[in-house]
Parts: C-alpha cells; structure tokens; sequence
C-alpha cells in the first residue's frame, strides 16, 4: 500500500508542468552584459555569465563547463560586433536550444580601419539600448513576467539616465586642453565619441595582436608632441606596456580604467554603474590636477 502511494506521488510530480515562477536560465557571454541581464530579469532570471571578473572577452578561451551551461540555458545574450569570436563555435558544439540574443542590435558601430569597434557599452546611451533589447526578448522569453520585466527596466533606464547626465557634469569639469588619455587598447571610441574625451591606445579594438614596435614608437611621439597628461592602466590589461610608455613620455599613470570587464564583487567595479562612475573619477582625478 504505501509503496503504491510513493509511486502515485512520484508519478504526480513527475508529470507536474515546470513551475510558472522558476527563473529562466540565461547566460550571458561576459559581466557587463550579466549585470544588465540581472537589472532586467530581477528574480525572474537566474543568469550565469561566460568570462568572469577582471578577464578579457577578446581572446577568452571556453572551458568544458561553458558548454553545459549553454547547453542549458533559455537565452544566451552576446555583445556581437565581433566581440566574442570565440562563441558561435561553442554555441554550436553545446548544442542546446537556447536563443542567442544580439545585445548591440540596433547600435550604429563606430569603425577602426575594418573592424567595428564592440565597446558600444562605454557610451551610457548605448547601455541603454542593450537595457531595451534584453527587456524586449526576456518579454518575449517568458510572457507572463513581462510587466515585472518592463518596471525593472523603466527603473534601471532611470538611472542610466542619471548616470548619463552624472557623466557629462564631470567632464564639463575638465579643461578642454586637457581631454586626451592614452588607454591600452581602443575600448573607449564609444565613450570619445559621446562625451568629447580622445583616447589613444597601441593596442587596436581587439586585445588579440600585440601592438608592434612602430605603434608604441608613434603613441610615445604623440603623448610628447600632444602634451597629454596621462596614461591609464585597464583591469583587464597587463600594466607592464603602459608603464614603459608612461616612464618614457613622463605621462603619469592616471589610474586604472575598467573598460572590457567588471571588476570582482570586492573590487571597484562589480557593476556597470561603478563601472562608469570609477572611471570618470579617474579622468577627472587625473586630468584636472
Ligand atoms: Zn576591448
């Protein structure tokens, strides 16, 4: 008798439909791009992100336990613009049918040379079209969880649109002479472009080719010839480059950028907010002193 009851029950739950309220797996292929994916989704999502903390997207190198996770999940959110040239390949090899979703769709790419420039994120206006494309296919993902989707992204925009306004009264604060950094690869065109600070960098807008002897002779000839101020470290760069140049030029080291990557919840950065509050508080400390 009671072993006929334990198998109705197993039979019940086995044949229960999946819960309307379990989160929907998403992965998401670095940690800015997670950050926003956990803004939108709230508690409606459960999000695991590719290349974690402090590491670099550019030349990332799947391991064995990516591909479970993509094989497992609903959605899979990619910055595109060639950013993650690592993922079509594990997609196809984890199989899985999970959606992949274009994070930068819609954005209008900056060039360098033949390469469209991924970093779309660093511009604030940008962010906030990844924000509308995730909101759009985690609505269409999960239908009866859009309204909690839509407020978390009306109240998330909200503050981008702060940290937008925050952004540009800090470099209104900068003397104009003044706006030109040297980063270590071009992850700030977008940022350059939004809100008029030039950024030149020896690597280009991928970390994967070292930058040659000739382009840190002609960044050196540009710091002297430009008067400009300072070099920056980034999070997910090796420092060594940027200190040869700045022992060189003279240019000190202005601080660390975060640029392609938040930084671990102990560090500076752990969101993309901090994110871009850190780093204009290391342009204004460094370029206004
Ligand atoms: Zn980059």
């Amino acid at each position: 008798m009671l072993r006929h009851l334990l198998i109705c029950l197993a039979l019940a739950i086995s044949t229960l439909p999946a819960r309307a309220d379990e989160p929907l797996k998403i992965v998401a292929s670095f940690s800015i791009l997670g950050d926003f994916v956990r803004n939108v989704g709230g508690t409606s999502v459960s999000v695991t992100t590719l290349v974690g903390p402090d590491s670099d997207a550019h030349v990332y190198s799947p391991a064995p336990a990516d591909a479970k996770k993509i094989a497992d999940a609903k959605l899979i959110f990619i910055n595109g613009l060639g950013f993650e040239g690592w993922l079509p390949r594990l997609v196809k090899s984890a199989g899985g049918k999970a959606t992949v979703v274009t994070a930068t769709s819609g954005i209008a790419p900056l060039k360098l040379g033949s390469d469209a420039d991924p970093h779309a994120w660093q511009s604030v206006a940008n962010a906030k079209i990844y924000v509308a494309n995730i909101r759009d296919a985690l609505e269409a993902a999960d239908p009866a969880g859009a309204a909690t989707v839509s407020a978390n992204a009306n109240a998330y925009l909200a503050k981008l649109d702060a940290l937008d306004r925050e952004v540009r009264e800090a470099i209104a604060r900068i003397p104009e002479a003044r706006r030109k950094v040297i980063s270590t690869h071009d992850a700030f065109g977008y940022f350059a472009a939004a809100y008029g600070i030039a950024f030149i960098a020896p690597q280009g807008v991928s970390t994967e080719s070292e930058p040659s002897a000739r382009d840190i002779a002609a960044i050196i000839t540009q710091i002297k010839t430009g008067k400009i101020p300072a070099v920056f470290l980034e999070n997910i760069s090796d420092p060594r480059l940027m200190r040869r140049i700045s022992a060189e030029t003279g240019a000190r080291i202005g601080g660390t950028l975060v640029s392609d990557s938040l930084t671990s919840e102990n560090g500076e950065a752990p969101t993309y907010i901090d994110m871009v509050r850190h780093n204009i508080k290391a342009l204004t400390s460094a370029l206004t002193n």
